[in-house]
């Protein structure tokens, strides 16, 4: 049994996180989507969020669950008893970040390996970021957000900024 974790922020989960997701189904026994916890950047959502967010988005993968971490990655996978780690790649800008971390993880746990799936090239250019960027300037992309989330994010939005919260 070949099982994978997926870790990111997902804040929200995109149609590019959705690719990778469905690609890894179709690769891997088993695909946890691991949502991180503590991340050095402020979330619009909260953990909860993201994950009722990602579980609606992958319910038709019923080899897909949706799990939370913080701490080392590397200590997440081995209480998992896991050791492949899957990551997207839209441009080469993601990629120096990315083979520090794999090499990071590496030294951290010499069982580990990374594997990296290009992205398709449609979401190339595709970022929670981006989206939230877009979205908060009331400009609309539905196409590269799962159903549901588009609703949940438009909302999320509005109620920042009617309390004039910073995100
Ligand atoms: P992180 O903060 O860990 O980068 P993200 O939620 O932004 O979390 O991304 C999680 C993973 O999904 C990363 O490997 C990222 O490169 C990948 N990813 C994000 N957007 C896309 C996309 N449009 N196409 C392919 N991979 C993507």
């Amino acid at each position: 049994m070949k099982t994978a974790v997926y870790p990111g922020s997902f804040d929200p989960v995109t149609m590019g996180h959705m690719n990778i997701i469905e690609r890894s189904a179709g690769l891997f026994d088993e695909v946890i989507i691991a949502v991180l916890r503590n991340s050095s950047k402020i979330p619009l959502f909260t953990i909860e969020e993201r994950v009722k967010l990602l579980k609606i988005a992958t319910k038709k993968f019923p080899t897909v669950r949706v799990e939370t971490f913080s701490g080392l990655l590397v200590n997440y996978l081995e209480t998992k008893k896991v050791n492949i780690i899957i990551r997207g790649l839209r441009a080469v800008s993601d990629f120096e970040n990315e083979y520090s971390m794999a090499l990071m993880n590496k030294k951290l746990k010499h069982n580990i390996e990374t594997v990296f799936m290009i992205t398709e090239d449609k979401y190339a250019f595709l970022s929670s970021s981006k989206i939230k960027e877009i979205y908060r300037h009331g400009g609309r992309a539905k196409d590269l957000l799962p159903e549901n989330t588009e609703q949940f994010l438009i909302k999320k939005i509005e109620s920042k900024l009617e309390s004039r919260e910073k995100f």
